[in-house]
């Protein structure tokens, strides 16, 4: 059978026909659309670290000012850096853009660049950051070597440090980086390492501030709320204390040359005075070569072990004779006021001390006599005494005159009762013109008054 004609084929065909022309009128249009949109309509949306910033058409100018700045970075610091921030352009469709150097700008202003660089490591803390490995070695021999001494008698056994520090990679910032000499700075004073003390009983800043060795006015500086005067019980006050991150240990074998001290012993000489003495042997130092080993933390010196010694000189031992001739008995059993004046402060206790003698006030330049006749077993300054006189009488007598202006007579000399051996004065420990009297019986100071009756 021969099928019939379908009429709707024809229709079918017309429909089908008008489909395909607004089909082909749709994608035309479509096209244009597209083409609109992809002249004028595409935009790039600035992401810095995930925050948008803007939006601009222009990309290519915004991925030359980031290669710019690097550069100039790199100029600057003088190695190479890379992109520390996230900086992402996003495609999107819009017609209207933001001002294209307003996003420059805050890209510009909030870039960040970074670096792979090295970290000293201390115990396991990460102290400081250099550029390069090279830099931080360099930093840490520098370190070493600041503490080694050369010299031709001195062999530097080893040089270590006493904490545990290692280098290691790391990627940080460029503001993060510090140069050679600030990472010195650090390792050896370190960051303040921030302590705390609670006052007990009986402390004052003073007291605190000594105990820990640190000066009264950091201490203050870093309690800036407390009163000095007022510390009360079991407050705290924070010690900033300078302590470093690694301590450098030399251990060094030296040998040096030391002195040996020459030892004195005494003999007699019945022909010089008992006040007398003189050397017969003059003593004279030895030497040694000493062999230590020296550990020193930081330059300063923790513990020496003497290895060897080895005398190189004998000390010759100094001789001295003493005499042991005594005075003949010149006295005439009556004493002499030595000086014209007044008593101004007697023999006995004064403010709480001795007063081994008895004042006499008299001007300056007043004559000072011998109080009877002897001979003279001192003339010269002694210390508090001033410029004095020492007279023995014989039978474990003697005189003594102080604070003189001017000495008359000298040692070993014999002197007449009512001489004069000196002027008055007010040398040594004295106040205002005087003469101080004493009078010694067998070497102990007694009551001069007694002696005037
Ligand atoms: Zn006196």
């Amino acid at each position: 059978m021969v099928p019939e004609a379908n009429p709707r084929v024809g229709q079918l065909t017309t429909q089908w026909q008008r489909g395909k022309d607004k089909i082909a009128a749709a994608l035309i249009s479509l096209v244009l659309i597209v083409g609109v949109v992809a002249q004028a309509g595409f935009a790039w949306q600035v992401h810095l670290n995930g925050e948008e910033i803007g939006v601009v058409k222009d990309k290519a100018s915004l991925v030359a000012l980031i290669e710019a700045r690097t550069h100039e970075v790199e100029a600057d610091k003088g190695y190479e850096v890379g992109l520390a921030s996230q900086v992402e352009f996003r495609k999107i469709v819009s017609f209207s853009s933001d001002d294209a150097e307003a996003v420059k700008e805050t890209l510009s202003e909030g870039l960040e660049f970074g670096l792979k660089a090295t970290a000293i490591i201390v115990n396991g803390t990460e102290v400081a950051a250099l550029a390069t490995l090279e830099e931080a070695e360099g930093l840490l021999e520098q370190l070493k070597s600041r503490f080694i001494k050369t010299s031709s008698n001195l062999e530097v056994e080893a040089v270590r440090f006493r904490e545990d520090v290692e280098l290691e990679e790391t990627y940080c910032r460029v503001e993060d980086i510090v140069d050679k000499d600030a990472a010195l700075n650090v390792l050896l004073h370190g960051s303040e390492k921030l302590l705390q003390h609670t006052v007990a009983r009986g402390e004052s800043l003073w007291t605190i501030a000594f105990k820990y060795q640190l000066g009264v006015s950091s201490l203050k500086a870093a309690n800036p709320n407390i009163k000095p005067e007022v510390l009360p019980i079991g407050s705290k006050l924070s010690l900033k204390l300078d302590e470093p991150f690694v301590r450098v240990e030399v251990v060094e074998k030296q040998t040096y040359n030391k002195s040996i001290p020459f030892a004195t012993t005494y003999t007699t000489d019945s022909s010089l005075w008992t006040w007398d003495s003189k050397v017969k042997v003059a003593g004279k130092a030895g030497a040694q070569q000493v062999t230590a080993r020296i550990v020193s933390v930081n330059g300063k010196e923790e513990k020496r072990d003497i290895l060897s010694t080895q005398i190189t000189a004998s000390p010759t031992t100094q001789v001295v004779a003493r005499g042991t001739k005594t005075a003949p008995s010149l006295s005439t059993g009556t004493f002499l006021w030595p000086t014209t004046g007044v008593i101004t402060s007697p023999y006995g206790m004064r403010w709480g001390a001795m007063h081994s003698g008895v004042d006499i006030g008299a001007p300056k330049g007043t004559a000072i006599k011998a109080a009877d006749s002897g001979m003279v077993t001192f003339s010269g300054w002694n210390g508090g005494y001033g410029y004095m006189v020492k007279i023995d009488h014989g039978n474990g007598t003697s005189t003594l005159y102080a604070h003189s202006s001017k000495l008359l007579v000298s040692q070993s000399s014999v002197v007449e009762k009512g001489q004069v051996i000196a002027l008055v004065g007010s040398t040594g420990n004295s106040y205002g013109a005087h003469l101080h009297f004493e009078v010694h019986l067998n070497g102990k100071q007694v009551n001069p008054l007694n002696y005037f009756r």
